[in-house]
């Protein structure tokens, strides 16, 4: 996954520089980034804030849990946030996703599937295998 993190960094380290700062990836330990403000930005009281709204927003909004990875554990529904995927009317009731969710969280209903979005943990699994493309984020 660091060629990922490398790659969002990038994508952030112009605006960093254009202040006269810099970010460098130091270890992915446990799905947990490590990362070193450097220059401006080490020693400006606006390093935390610059972690914590810019580069940790960037990481978790580009690298998806369907990537092989979960940097965070996402919001559900039931926590206030939004990340989950439903089911159309698309569905055929083909029962396909139901052994791919890892939440287990697909249920068969009357005429289609349901999802549970209290625990769906976004991660796209039930999409890659239905034939109707019925699976959508919410
Ligand atoms: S997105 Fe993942 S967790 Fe959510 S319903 Fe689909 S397979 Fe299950
Ligand atoms: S894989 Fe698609 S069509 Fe099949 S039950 Fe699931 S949502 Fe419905």
């Amino acid at each position: 996954m660091r060629p990922e993190v490398e790659k969002v960094l990038d994508s952030i380290r112009p605006a960093l520089q254009a202040d006269g700062g810099d970010v460098e990836l130091v270890d992915i330990d446990g799905g947990v980034v490590k990362v070193r403000l450097m220059g401006a930005c080490g020693g400006c009281p606006m390093a935390t804030m610059t972690l914590k709204g810019g580069i940790e927003a960037a990481l978790k909004e580009r690298i998806r849990p369907s990537n092989g990875w979960n940097p965070y554990n996402p919001l559900t529904h039931s926590e206030g946030g939004v990340m989950a995927y439903k089911i159309t009317e698309e569905c055929i009731a083909c029962g396909a996703c139901v052994p791919e969710c890892p939440a287990q969280c697909i249920a068969e209903g009357d005429p289609i599937y349901t999802i549970d979005a209290s625990k769906c943990t976004d991660c796209a699994a039930c999409a890659g295998v239905c034939p109707t493309a019925a699976c959508v984020p919410a």
